[in-house]
């Protein structure tokens, strides 16, 4: 288990190592370790709680656990909200 005041878990021994989580994450969070052949969840404070990571691994290795009382969620939902509204 990875955290800061969010957490994302992640079960290794589900990982088959197809990438498609670290391709999936359009920030910085997912790296990807070459000898290991499995994802590191290196900045989980800039965590976007998209869920794209999540749901898009097959075999259930991810589970994104965002804290909902904490003030950078907010924010993100805040501003996912306004451009929303904008479109
Ligand atoms: S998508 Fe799932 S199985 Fe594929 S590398 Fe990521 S954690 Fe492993
Ligand atoms: S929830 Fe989204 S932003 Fe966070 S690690 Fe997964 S893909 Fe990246």
């Amino acid at each position: 288990m990875i955290g800061t005041r969010h957490r994302i878990e992640f079960y290794a021994d589900k990982c088959v190592g197809c990438q498609i989580c670290y391709k999936a994450c359009f920030v910085d969070v997912i790296r990807w370790d070459i000898e290991v052949k499995k994802p590191v969840f290196k900045y989980v404070e800039d965590c976007e709680h998209c869920n794209y990571c999540e749901v898009s691994c097959k075999r259930g290795a991810i589970k994104v656990i965002p804290d909902f009382s904490s003030q950078s969620f907010r924010q993100s939902f805040d501003r996912y909200g306004k451009n929303r509204r904008n479109d």
